[in-house]
């Protein structure tokens, strides 16, 4: 486990159980369910079930199983909240200037209506 992650994330003690979560779908190595304050129609968050920081830290160190696993489950997510056909947005935040909240990794599913522009103006200046 990274020297980092902390075990009393929030994400961590939903996947132990501690606290509940509207689940919608689980494999060998990941979870999906509805973020608790939805940002569109369809939020759904998938997380793998191991303990990684974020998208480096499951790159680095997760193995090609858990891999697969986590856009498999994302795909099987897409389908069964029927959004494939009109589109949909999925999205990790990184980090402090990533804006992550919670620091277990967590890929963001978000679709039903239009979503608008990836980020509503230039940040830069
Ligand atoms: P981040 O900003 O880290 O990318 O996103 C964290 C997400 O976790 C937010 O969208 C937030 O609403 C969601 N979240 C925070 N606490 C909980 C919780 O206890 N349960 C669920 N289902 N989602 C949560």
């Amino acid at each position: 486990m990274n020297k980092n992650y902390d075990i009393e994330n929030i994400f961590f003690k939903i996947l132990t159980g501690k606290i509940p979560c509207d689940k919608v779908f689980e494999s060998d190595h990941s979870l999906a369910f509805r973020d608790i304050n939805p940002r569109a129609k369809v939020h759904v968050l998938v997380i793998p079930k191991k303990p990684y920081l974020n998208l480096e830290d499951f790159t680095l160190y997760a193995d090609s199983l858990e891999k697969v696993d986590i856009f498999d489950c994302i795909s099987k997510v897409v389908k069964k909240e029927k959004i494939m056909n009109d589109g949909y947005r999925v999205l990790t935040n990184i980090g402090e200037d990533g804006h992550q909240e919670v620091q277990h990794l967590h890929f963001h599913i978000l679709g039903g209506q239009p979503l608008g522009g990836f980020i509503k103006k230039l940040l830069i200046n």
